[in-house]
């Protein structure tokens, strides 16, 4: 299942860096292309938190919009689903440069009672799972 891989990951993520401490809210930016169903991506952050200082900690999602550059004429679109085609030319040829993402963007700790987006952990690890389809 596309989401478990997913919350598995971000979970991973969250327990790594709280280190000890116990979690509320996992604040994650997912993209667009991702083609993430949010309630099923809980349901499984739920499944995977259990047991581990994450378990209970509410995910909030931010998506993030699909936006691609023509290779053949430049333009860059915001697209809102596949096939991507250039709101231009109508071409297939896009670079995709948003949309991809899957990130922790910050972790509120339960004893800390504040954000801590600072030490957010960068999370490019996280852009290669699951991949696009
Ligand atoms: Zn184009």
């Amino acid at each position: 299942m596309h989401e478990l891989s997913m919350a598995g990951a971000l979970v991973d993520i969250a327990v790594r860096h709280a280190a000890g401490r116990r979690v509320s809210v996992v604040e994650v930016k997912v993209g667009h292309l991702r083609q993430v169903v949010p309630s099923a991506l809980e349901f499984a952050f739920e499944l995977v938190a259990e047991g581990t200082e994450v378990e209970g900690a509410r995910l909030e999602l931010e998506v993030v919009a699909a936006e691609g550059r023509c290779r053949s004429c430049a333009a860059e679109t915001v697209m809102d689903g596949f096939p991507l085609a250039c709101g231009r030319c109508g071409g297939f040829d896009i670079e995709v440069t948003a949309g991809e993402e899957l990130a922790v963007e910050a972790l509120e700790l339960e004893e800390e009672e504040q954000r801590d987006s600072a030490s957010a952990p960068n999370l490019s690890e996280l852009t290669t799972i699951g991949g696009r389809r």
